[in-house]
């Protein structure tokens, strides 16, 4: 019986009308912009993911893929004025500075007069206070959203629903497989997947707050409270309309890991050509993954070089500490402070061991003057982080007089993580400054401790 049931599914498949994918991509193949730049700052490798999203779209064979690359945080953007109008469609893999009022019109043109828009992961994340952005991706997270984005939408009881209590908008927990539930099976992004699937590991966003104008979410996630979850169900997938224009919006996709799986991939391809032309040619591919299993293309996975250490699993401070001083570094630049910073991480109370990186911005000390006998940045920056993990309050507390070797100054910040304590500690500003850079560090760090 088996064997039977086998032969019947390759005849179909064999047989189905959906050739006509490979035909048409000969033809007249579809011109996409993929928009990158940036991406929560360090947090999202999106050189990388750009390289990966160009490949998965071109391994289509339905699509050309022009990359353009905005100009950085605090750069000029007088001169980035892609032509929209050679394109049908608009990928954002972009989390980045505010675009200026001009490309914004354009952009925003191009959408109602019919142009696509896909939104991929943290690209959902960025223009928090663009109306007819926050309209296009219909939800979105992070950057000081709250209750005035919009409400929380999710799943409850087999329909959408929502919840405009106040907060925050964005989470997510550790980064595990997880399943997709198709909500819209017959939508064609979606129609011949299963109704439902496992996702490789990646971050499962949750609480996300915007209008929802326009939206059909067709596949959600579970996001689960043992993971630091919502317990509710998370959309995942969802399309939109903008004007004349279609958006595809996908949530998955944090690093490579994320991307190489079958189910992204097809989800992605699949929804950049709906956003595109309003159909869908191809067919589902063999390796979609099923219910019970995650399947993902291990070429797309060597990606990332990091492939040969395994698949990526829950951060450790390790893959995050550089980011956070990268971090620590930009501010201080923006402020213009040279010193050291100093990020750790610790799990008990009382300290027993940590872990702790450190980098220099510019000068480790303040040379001798007159009326100053210069300071050791690099042993005021770790006294702090010492004071800190002795105290577990921010340094310069004074709930305590200081012990010999500290010095009792501000520039330290230490918060709780998931399972542990987050330190960074800035020693070259004024204190108020040096607390701020400290902020910045804490903030990458929590994105995964
Ligand atoms: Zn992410």
């Amino acid at each position: 019986m088996r064997r039977i049931l086998v032969a019947f599914s390759l005849f179909v498949f064999a047989s189905s009308p959906n050739h006509a994918w490979a035909a048409a991509a000969n033809s007249s193949s579809i011109p996409v912009l993929l928009i990158d730049g940036e991406a929560a700052g360090p947090y999202h490798n999106w050189q990388l993911t750009t390289q990966v999203l160009k490949r998965e779209l071109e391994d289509a064979k339905l699509f050309t893929v022009t990359v353009a690359t905005s100009p950085r945080s605090g750069e000029d953007f007088s001169n980035f004025h892609p032509d929209f109008s050679k394109y049908r469609v608009i990928v954002l893999n972009y989390d980045g500075p505010d675009w200026p009022e001009d490309l914004r019109t354009q952009f925003e043109q191009f959408i109602q007069n019919g142009g696509g828009l896909v939104v991929v992961h943290a690209a959902d994340n960025a223009f928090p206070h663009w109306r007819a952005f926050n309209q296009m991706a219909g939800i979105g997270g992070w950057r000081g959203r709250t209750e005035s984005a919009g409400p929380m939408w999710y799943f409850k009881d087999g329909i959408l629903d929502s919840d405009n209590q106040p907060g925050s908008a964005g989470s997510h927990g550790a980064r595990l497989p997880y399943l997709v539930e198709a909500r819209v099976p017959d939508h064609p992004i979606l129609k011949g997947l299963p109704r439902a699937w496992m996702h490789n590991t990646d971050e499962l966003y949750a609480s996300l707050r915007g209008p929802g104008e326009h939206m059909t979410v067709l596949a959600t996630a579970h996001s689960d409270p043992a993971n630091h979850g919502t317990d509710r169900d998370e959309p995942s997938l969802m399309v939109l309309s903008y004007g004349k224009g279609r958006i595809f919006h996908t949530v998955m996709g944090h690093d490579v890991a994320a991307l190489s799986c079958a189910g992204f991939i097809a989800t992605f391809e699949r929804g950049t050509e709906w956003a595109a032309t309003g159909r869908v040619t191809q067919r589902v591919p063999l390796d979609f993954p099923t219910a019970d299993s995650v399947s993902f293309r291990v070429d797309i996975a060597k990606m990332d070089t990091t492939f040969s250490k395994g698949l990526s699993s829950s951060p450790t401070f390790e893959s995050l500490a550089d980011a956070a001083l990268e971090a620590m570094r930009k501010r201080a630049e923006q402020l213009n402070i040279a010193g050291v910073a100093v990020v750790a991480y610790f799990e008990g109370a009382p300290l027993k061991s940590w872990s702790s990186r450190m980098a220099i911005v510019g000068s480790m000390k303040k040379d001798r003057t007159e009326t100053e006998p210069g300071t050791n940045l690099l042993a005021v920056a770790y006294s702090k982080a010492a004071e800190m993990a002795d105290t577990l309050m921010d340094s310069g507390s004074q709930v305590r007089p200081v012990l010999r070797g500290e010095f009792g100054w501000r520039g330290g910040v230490i918060v709780r993580g998931k399972n542990g304590y987050l330190v960074a500690a800035f020693s070259g500003g004024k204190s108020e400054d040096d607390v701020e850079v400290s902020k910045d560090g804490i903030a990458v760090l929590q994105t995964g401790l």
